[in-house]
């Protein structure tokens, strides 16, 4: 019998794992139909071959995020403790898939930031930078780069915010992702090919999650850009809690199970209306609080 070993999961596709173990990398599969294991997942294996494993468990997860639909989740990431959301100038971003990017991290416990990227096309700077705002606004910092047009600079922002930490970028296709991670990752494009290979999917695809370890002791983790993020597993309870502009008058309804729709005297609804929370953040948690009570699992 071979010694059980610990590694990192470092990317994932379908049932297809790659786990790196003293900077090796090996083919992992998990037992029966099992796909409960993220990138950034710490795990126990056991060789299967010269460079096959089985993953036999998981470590207790840091952190986990994951966004679900009515009938199942989705695991994004594990242990991650800083969140970086990519949106532009052009094209024009979504603002729900930025709010609940940010409220998938709340819940998640994890430390959320805003690149706003593209700040060369400067006709759309002041657009992007009043909607932006929003979450600035909220205490969320935000980045102005441009991955184009001042490459050191962004480096230079992005470096010591990525130093120690186990971060992911998110953010719809066309935003520039994948510029800021090749800038932050030189040789990512290789390291892409390699583990696609490595992974052996059939397709040699490149829309996979994968986590690239950087010189200051950090890592990053790429994710597919997407269109949806659903959070249909999100109690009501971690809902009101994960908007962070409604702290302030948690406690303060007159109904001690206040949900915050429609009930008299909610201070929620107060601040709504007084405009100390934007509309667009509580129709948000409105639909979000109408998913959770969709879930079929
Ligand atoms: P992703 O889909 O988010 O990974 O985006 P990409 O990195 O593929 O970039 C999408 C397009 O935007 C490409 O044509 C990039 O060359 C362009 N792009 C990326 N960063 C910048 C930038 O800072 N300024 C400008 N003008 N274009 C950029
Ligand atoms: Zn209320």
């Amino acid at each position: 019998m071979s010694a059980a070993l610990t590694g990192t999961i470092i990317a994932a596709h379908g049932r297809h794992y790659l786990a790196e173990v003293d900077g090796r990398l090996l083919q992992s599969v998990t037992r029966g139909k099992k796909t409960n294991v993220a990138v950034g997942d710490l795990v126990h294996l056991k060789m299967t071959s010269a460079d096959q494993a089985v993953i036999e468990s998981i470590a207790e997860r840091k952190t986990l995020l994951y966004r679900s639909d009515q009938y199942k989740s989705k695991l994004l990431a594990a242990n991650l403790t800083r969140l970086f959301i990519v949106v532009a100038t052009e094209p024009s971003f979504a603002d729900d898939l930025v709010s609940r990017s940010l409220v998938a991290a709340e819940a998640a416990g994890i430390d959320a930031h805003l690149i706003l990227n593209k700040v060369d096309v400067e006709e759309q700077l002041p657009r992007a930078r009043e909607r932006i705002g929003v979450y600035g606004a909220l205490g969320y910092p935000v980045h102005e780069l441009s991955a184009r047009a001042h490459p050191q600079h962004a480096v230079d922002t992005l470096m010591p915010l990525l130093e120690g930490q186990s971060s992911i970028f998110i953010g719809q296709s066309g935003m520039g992702k994948s510029s800021l991670i090749n800038l932050l990752v030189p040789d990512a494009e290789i390291a892409t090919r390699e583990i696609s290979a490595a992974l052996d999917t059939g397709k040699h695809t490149t829309t996979f999650t994968r986590l690239y370890r950087l010189p200051n002791g950090g890592s990053v983790i790429d994710s597919p850009g997407f269109q949806e993020f659903g959070l249909y597993h999100l109690s009501e309870g971690m809902l009101e809690r994960a908007f962070r502009d409604f702290a302030p008058y948690l406690g303060g309804c007159k109904f001690y199970n206040c949900r915050h729709l429609s009930e008299p005297q909610c201070a929620v609804l107060g601040a709504v209306e007084e405009g100390k929370i934007a509309r667009m953040r509580h129709t948000l948690y409105a639909q979000l609080l109408h998913e959770s009570s969709q879930t079929l699992y």
